[in-house]
């Protein structure tokens, strides 16, 4: 009953793997016989973006089979049902992985993809009531695809399109791979009416990475902690919303506290009925729950506790990042009671 969890919240940075649970990480560990000391498992959080990466190899290494991929997908449907999301763009890097632990051969990317949806159809037919709507996002992983592997998860993307694939994301270790190489292949895919977010801003020294991401003028920004001045004037003007995940920047050095957060360079408060034109869209995301340990109630609360908005302002900036999905007409595609009533409000 607290406010934070009846909020009716929108998740629009999730990475599958990073938000699996503790629990099945540790079985899944054990179950692959990984030492989960040795893997890092019991240190309770990173400290650094490249030991987010280390915990990352980790997780890969648990999550090897299709089985796995499609638990991971029940499960985060049912944590974001439990903690009051109403719709979630999840996003994920397409892996070559087999059916099972028995199985022989490794499946396709159409597989891994499949397997996913399967994972959020078990949920929502299962589910009673009112039900988090699902998106898919299909991540191309900047220092491990190539330009041609980029356009492969294009395609597989499109081949989705009407199974509830909305968009592409650009992720992965920042330090590594060059921006040049991925975007013919998102251009491609904006072509063909698929959104773009991009990772950016993660790492500092990237200032010409972002002018030339700013000129693509990608749907949604995620992260930008590292932005010059001549960049954060021109990210402001752009009008791009940006998916800011605090808990994770903070344990991943990448902000010295929370009350420095960026968040404070682009909130400003909107309510309904003074829309401003030159105000970025912020949307409170939580980049790998499993991983930073903080569900989106928590970010919301961090939010509303270091920058003391009111639960009125709070109310606002998250019916705010409903301007940012990647849903076409959302208002007839929000399906639950809490949301209709956000729509309400709205009007
Ligand atoms: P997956 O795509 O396998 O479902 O989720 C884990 C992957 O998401 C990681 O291997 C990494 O490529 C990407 N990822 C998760 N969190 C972050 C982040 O904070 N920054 C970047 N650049 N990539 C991330």
């Amino acid at each position: 009953d607290e406010f934070v969890h009846r909020l009716p919240k929108i998740e629009l940075h999730a990475h599958l793997n990073g938000s699996i649970r503790r629990s099945t990480l540790c079985e899944l560990a054990a179950a692959r016989g990984i030492d989960a000391a040795a893997a890092m498992l019991d240190s309770p959080t990173p400290q650094t973006l490249s030991e987010a990466f280390d915990v990352f190899r980790v997780i890969h290494a648990c999550v090897t089979t299709l089985q796995d991929i499609e638990r991971l997908a029940v499960e985060l449907a049912y944590d974001l049902d439990d903690d009051g999301v109403v719709y979630a763009e999840i996003r994920t890097t397409p892996r070559a992985l087999p059916a099972s632990l028995a199985a022989q051969d490794a499946g396709t990317l159409d597989e891994y993809v499949e397997a996913v949806l399967r994972g959020f159809e078990r949920y929502t037919c299962e589910q009673m009531g009112d039900k988090v709507g699902l998106r898919l996002i299909l991540s191309i992983d900047r220092a491990k695809h190539t330009a041609s592997d980029a356009q492969a998860i294009v395609d597989l993307a499109l081949r989705f399109q009407t199974r509830g694939v909305v968009g592409m994301d650009l992720s992965g270790d920042p330090t590594k791979g060059e921006w040049a190489n991925f975007e013919p292949a998102l251009q491609r895919a904006r072509l063909h009416g698929l959104k773009i977010t991009l990772h950016a801003g993660e790492v500092r020294g990237r200032d010409d990475e972002m002018a030339a991401m700013l000129a693509f003028h990608p749907d949604r920004f995620g992260h930008c902690c590292f932005v010059s001045a001549s960049n954060l004037a021109l990210l402001k003007q752009s009008g791009v919303p940006i998916e800011l995940c605090l808990t994770s920047n903070l344990l991943s050095n990448s902000t010295p506290s929370l009350e420095r957060h960026h968040f404070r360079d682009h909130y400003t408060h909107v309510d309904s009925h003074a829309e401003q034109e030159e105000c970025t869209v912020c949307c409170i995301s939580t980049d790998d729950s499993g991983v930073f340990n903080s569900p989106l109630s928590n970010e919301f609360r961090l939010v509303m506790q270091t920058f003391a908005l009111d639960q009125q302002q709070a109310f606002h900036l998250a019916r705010r990042t409903l301007q940012a999905t990647f849903l076409t007409r959302p208002r007839l595609d929000f399906p639950s009671e809490a949301t209709n009533q956000l729509m309400r409000e709205d009007d």
